[in-house]
Formats: structure tokens, sequence, C-alpha cells
């Protein structure tokens, strides 16, 4: 269901006002984590000030350690939902189990699966059968086929609300956090209808990178960007080092913008 064949002009997936797959990139902004009603307030602003299209914030964070924060649950959800009705975004936050999937419905208008839960089949599955649009990103050693494969999951339960993300995979350069799997945009598309968006941040794992993998990402094809903001990094409770400031942003958009243009996307 989810190759190129089926839908050989590629599909859309929507999001409110927001769609995935046309010819308008999609930014998707916000911190790692949601931390306080302040900080994703603040974020909120400033992201939708510089022209991001969707609200992201992490309520269930996926730690390597058990000891690192684990994130706001439920409560932040809530927190992001509020946030993002305040400046009229759509937005998206993580879900790690099944069972949180009816809340994170409530209050969110994209889910999004993790890297470490790409192969969660009992969680692809539940997804499927909500309908809710979701972002699906890469495995941190998964191939591109078992990537897809894992997208099959959600569309085969009947919904085709799938959007891919490459977050970088595991390599064995340790300069970066991850090494963006820049080609892996245009083999999705070849292979594949579903829109693609890249994450610099969690590739990078690096503020000064960020930028340049975020304009390879647009050069190569993809359909928006996911990229984490927060009004003050340094005291970030999670990925510290990869989150940009608020002005910071403001200059990104602008870099990633010549790049979308010269591609003849819309930013
Ligand atoms: C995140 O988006 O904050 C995150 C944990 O991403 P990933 O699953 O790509 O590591
Ligand atoms: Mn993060």
């Amino acid at each position: 269901l989810a190759s190129r064949e089926m839908v050989p002009e590629g599909r859309k997936v929507k999001v409110r006002d927001v769609v995935f797959g046309g010819p308008e990139l999609v930014m998707i902004a916000g911190p790692c984590a949601v931390e306080s009603e302040e900080q994703i307030t603040q974020a909120a602003l400033g992201v939708k000030a510089a022209g991001a299209k969707m609200l992201r914030g992490g309520a269930y964070k996926p730690r390597t350690s058990p000891y690192a924060f684990q994130g706001l649950e439920d409560e932040g959800y809530r927190l992001l939902r509020h946030a993002a009705d305040a400046v009229g975004l759509p937005c998206i936050s993580e879900v790690v189990d099944p069972q949180d999937l009816d809340v994170a419905a409530k209050y969110c208008d994209m889910v999004q699966v993790g890297a470490r839960n790409m192969q969660n089949f009992r969680l692809l599955r539940e997804i499927g059968r909500s309908g809710m649009p979701v972002l699906l990103k890469n495995g941190i050693s998964s191939t591109v086929e078992e990537w897809l494969d894992a997208a099959e999951y959600i569309l085969s339960e009947g919904n085709p609300n799938v959007v891919l993300c490459e977050r970088g995979i595991r390599t064995f350069e340790t300069a970066t956090r991850n090494t963006l799997d820049v080609s892996a945009v245009p083999v999705v598309k070849e292979r594949s209808s579903l829109p693609i968006i890249v994450d610099p941040s969690h590739a990078a794992g690096k503020r000064s990178l960020v930028t340049p993998l975020a304009m390879a990402g647009v050069a190569a094809g993809a359909d928006g960007i996911i990229v984490e903001v927060h009004p003050n990094p340094k005291t970030a409770m999670s990925d510290a080092a990869q989150q940009l400031t608020l002005p910071d942003f403001q200059q990104f958009t602008q870099e990633v913008r010549k790049v979308a243009e010269a591609v003849g996307r819309i930013l």
C-alpha cells in the first residue's frame, strides 16, 4: 500500500490545514520535551512568529538512561495542546505505548513514532486502527526496506495518513550524533508514495550542524523539516546541545528557504 506503484503521483497527508507532500514544505518546530507551561508557551509564540506550521513537544520521552528526565507524560500533552491553541498551530507529540494512544489522540493533531519504536508492531497497528496522522521515524539501525514495512503495518489497518521522517542512522562516525541518511530521501521517493521529512536535530546532535543538514534534506527533495527549538537551550532537560534558540530558528528558516526556492518549493 505504501509503494509508489499504488499512488504514482504521491500521497498527500493532511493535518488540519497543513498538507504534507504538496508544493509547500512543512516546518515543524518546538522543544525536545515539554518542560513547563511557560517554556512551551514561549516556544510556541517564537516558532509561530518565525513561520513554523506545527508545534512539537515531547511528553513521553524515550530516554537512553532510566535516570534521565522521562517527560511530563499526560500533563505534557495537555500543556502542548494549550500552547498550540494559544498560537493557532496544530501539534505533534510522541506516543511510546499503545495504552497512551487515546490520551495522545485527545490532545494532539498528529502522533510521532520515534526511532526506538519503529518496529513496535502493536503500537503501529493501534495507530493504524485509530486513523490518526502519524510521523514515523526510521529506526536507528533500520534499512529503508524495514522502515517501509513498518509503515505498511499502519496502512494495512486502514490508515493512509503516514508521513516518514529521516532522523539519522547509526554509523561508525562519531563526529555527529547520527549520520543523516540524505540518500534515504530520494530512495523513499522512488519506492514509496508517502511524504518524507527530515529531522536534522537528532541527526546532528549539535546546534551548529542543524542548518546545513536541513538544507541538504530539502535539496534532496524532503517535504518538510522537524527541528528542535527551545527558548533557553542551556537549561533544556533533554537534547540541550542540539536545540536552536528562537533567534537561531528565525535565521534557520531563512537559510532553509533559500534552498526550498532553489528546488521550486515554498517555505
Ligand atoms: C524526539 O523527537 O525527541 C526523539 C526522541 O526522536 P528520535 O526518536 O528520532 O530519537
Ligand atoms: Mn529530542
